[in-house]
């Protein structure tokens, strides 16, 4: 239990941030590798380009200069017959697709495979291409045709014969063919030229293309510059013939088209793995959230339970040990009344208010826990006990404006308060001190604040006891009802017997109601009880009758946890008629406080057992809510006066007052009343006075065992 939440939210926090920071890490790495990748890749793709392109145009070049050469070698041999010269190049021509194919001789006459005679092509001289050597073919640069418009490129070899020139062969080539296939393969939006030494362009596969840089960078290195915001890359390499150039001029981002997609697709994807391993992190926080909100808060109040109020008093305990710390456990008096008879959203609005009333605590170290029902503990520092007061008051004045039902109606509230030693840390003792105080100030019936003290343990103890023992007691007869007697106070004649449970143990130490009606009624064990001591009753009954005995009737007393139960009365009537007994001699007691508590299913009840037959009594009449008003809408058939209006030696007269009110008061609705308690001859007397016909108390007689009862009473009429 000894681990701290806050530790475990900062190591939360601390994973969550670093996972978002390497995250966030990697994708940046994964930008800048991509488009170091990109780089590379577009220099790798134009360099390959390059090379192909430059040995494809040096092979171009090569052969068709070994057919200008074998073209010169074979018209050597025609010497200077022009016809025969002509119609040799003419056969030639078509088999080689040159533009056209010249000879010219020395003297600068021109036979063409077009013509026999022609004019100089490319303001060819041959005096300038004067040359022995019979191997050199020379290349012009580019030029464009007379007669068809086209790219042309001029290649003559020398004629020699005899070792002197003689004339020279003079072949077009169209460049046309060579640019479109060097088109064809350069990537979309680039083109290809072929440019002298210091980058002046000589053809290109785009005629728009007007390049403008220099080529002094090295061949086969790429530069990048831009065209219109258009990232280009130009590359250049060395062609065998003229110093020429083979220049390549591309648009990077098309060239890179591919991979780039390819890196954004990976990118995406890398980051959607982020994004839905955040969500699942987050679903599991949230999850795990959930989990922690069910396991330690309330969901009606969003407080703490009692296990986050232990775990939480532990972190708080272990980290001031030297601090003085208080424990305050409360609820609300007759708060189930008021869930019963306002309804439930009106007990959460009780509930509502006082959390949101201990909320003004200013507190530090304040914790506010909801650990049942109605109950609540608050742990603080003990300065906040000066605060207790205020939150009470605070919280009366608020509640009445929350709940303005409640305006007329009186609550009182028990706590139980304990001081924590100091060092003390184990919190289950702490809270068990605290509950056993706050028992004490429930048991109290008077409200009010409780201090913890050992000896309550003793009665806490003790009740833990007889709940241990009530299941075989029962079975082992050890609870038995004692009788008393009613009397009728003009003639002193018996009416009636009230039955009163005795626990009587093995031993044959006895053991009083009030001890353990309280916790019978807390544990339900008082549903069986009940029903056992009527069934006790009504074997009674039964063997008197059986004796010819002449019967009085028996008050039962019912504890106000039967009216839950909507079967109660058809479990009494089988009980009764079991033993057949006349339901006129069965009486039904029920305190005042019960017809409050469960009103509706109370009404419904109070109708039938009186539709049944038996009557019902209103038991300790005047002790708690006195709610005369209510008479009305309960038709029952006796009220017994509290035996708390004669305890007092001296009886005011306000007392008086009131009893005699309320025996007018039942009188004028038919009910006959029934003093409780009575001890004293002037008691009898004054009530007598007041018209109160019955009476009961220990001035007739105590409880009895039913045997005695019977001695006595029965067997004398
Ligand atoms: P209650 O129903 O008001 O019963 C009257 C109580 O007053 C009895 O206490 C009785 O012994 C006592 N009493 C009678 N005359 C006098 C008197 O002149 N002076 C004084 N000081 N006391 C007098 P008891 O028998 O201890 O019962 C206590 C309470 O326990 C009862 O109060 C009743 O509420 C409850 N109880 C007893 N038996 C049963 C039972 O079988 N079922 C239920 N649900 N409750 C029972
Ligand atoms: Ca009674
Ligand atoms: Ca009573």
């Amino acid at each position: 239990m000894k681990y701290s939440q806050d530790k475990i939210k900062r190591i939360t926090t601390i994973s969550m941030f670093t996972i978002l920071v390497v995250s966030i890490g990697l994708l940046l790495f994964l930008l800048s590798y991509s488009s170091n990748r990109l780089q590379t890749t577009a220099e790798q793709t134009v360099n390959e380009s390059i090379i192909s392109h430059q040995a494809t145009l040096n092979d171009e070049f090569k052969t068709i200069s070994n057919y200008v050469l074998s073209l010169a070698n074979s018209v050597s041999e025609y010497q200077v017959d022009s016809s025969k010269i002509h119609y040799f190049l003419q056969d030639q021509n078509e088999i080689f697709h040159f533009e056209n194919i010249y000879f010219i001789d020395i003297d600068e006459t021109v036979i063409s495979a077009t013509a026999v005679e022609a004019s100089l092509p490319n303001d060819f001289s041959i005096k300038t291409a004067n040359s022995t050597d019979s191997t050199l073919v020379t290349i012009s640069e580019p030029y464009t045709s007379e007669v068809s418009g086209a790219q042309l490129l001029g290649l003559h070899v020398p004629i020699i014969y005899n070792g002197r020139m003689i004339g020279a062969v003079y072949a077009e080539y169209s460049l046309a063919p060579i640019l479109d296939r060097l088109n064809t393969t350069v990537y979309a939006d680039g083109f290809a030229f072929i440019a002298t030494n210091s980058g002046t362009p000589l053809a290109s596969t785009s005629a728009d293309a007007t390049p403008d840089y220099s080529l002094s960078h090295e061949a086969f290195k790429s530069i990048t510059y831009t065209d219109n915001a258009v990232y280009r890359m130009v590359t250049h390499a060395p062609l065998d013939i003229n110093n020429w150039n083979l220049v390549l001029d591309v648009n990077e981002y098309q060239l890179t088209q591919d991979i780039r997609t390819l890196s954004t697709v990976l990118i995406i994807f890398v980051m959607g793995l982020f994004a839905g391993f955040w969500f699942f992190l987050l679903h599991l926080w949230r999850g795990r959230k959930r989990l922690e909100n069910a396991a330690y808060y309330d969901e009606l109040t969003g407080l703490p339970n009692l296990t986050k109020l232990k775990l939480d008093m532990v972190d708080v305990l272990n980290h001031h040990p030297n601090k003085k710390y208080v424990t305050v456990k409360m609820d609300i008096s007759n708060f189930k009344a008021i869930n019963e008879i306002f309804g439930f959203s009106v007990g959460d609005k009780v509930l509502q208010a006082f959390y949101q009333t201990a909320a003004i605590v200013p507190e530090k170290s304040f914790i506010l826990a909801r650990v049942g029902d109605d109950e609540f503990i608050m742990f603080a520092g003990n300065n906040f006990l000066e605060q207790l007061d205020a939150i009470t008051d605070h919280y009366e004045s608020y509640l009445k404006k929350l709940v303005p039902e409640l305006e007329n109606h009186y609550l009182t509230f028990n706590y139980g308060r304990y001081f924590i030693e100091p060092g003390e840390t184990d919190v289950n003792q702490i809270i068990t001190k605290t509950s056993i105080a706050h028992h004490t100030a429930k048991g109290s019936h008077s409200g009010g604040i409780w201090d913890y003290d050992a000896k309550y343990k003793e009665q806490l103890l003790y009740l833990a006891e007889l709940t241990n023992k009530m299941d075989s007691a029962l079975d082992h007869g050890e609870f038995v009802p004692y009788l008393q007697p009613k009397f009728r106070l003009n003639d002193n004649a018996l009416i009636g017997a009230e039955a009163l449970v005795r626990w009587i143990q093995r031993d044959g130490s006895m053991i009083y109601p009030n001890d353990f009606i309280p916790l019978f009624e807390s544990n339900g064990f008082i549903l069986k009880l009940d029903k056992y001591i009527l069934e006790y009753i009504c074997q009674t009954l039964r063997c008197w009758m059986d004796a010819g005995y002449n019967c009085v009737p028996v008050s039962v007393n019912f504890s106000r946890v039967h009216f839950i139960n909507p079967t109660f009365v058809d479990e009494i009537l089988r009980i009764v008629d079991r033993y057949e007994i006349s339901h006129d001699l069965i009486d039904i007691e029920v305190t005042e406080t019960t017809i409050l508590d469960k009103e509706e299913a109370m009404a419904t009840h109070l109708v039938n057992l009186r539709d049944s037959g038996f009557s019902v009594s209103i038991d300790d009449f005047g002790s708690g809510y006195s709610s005369l008003g209510m008479l009305k809408d309960f038709q029952v058939d006796t009220l017994k006066l509290d035996r708390s209006f004669f305890v007092s030696e001296t009886q005011s007269e306000h007392v008086d007052r009131v009893v005699d009110g309320v025996i007018k008061l039942g009188h004028s609705i038919n009910m006959n009343v029934v003093a409780e308690g009575v001890e004293s001859q002037e008691q009898v007397e004054f009530l007598k006075d007041m018209d109160c016909e019955c009476a009961q108390g220990y001035f007739f007689a105590k409880p009895m065992p039913i045997a005695e009862f019977n001695r006595r009473y029965i067997e004398q009429k």
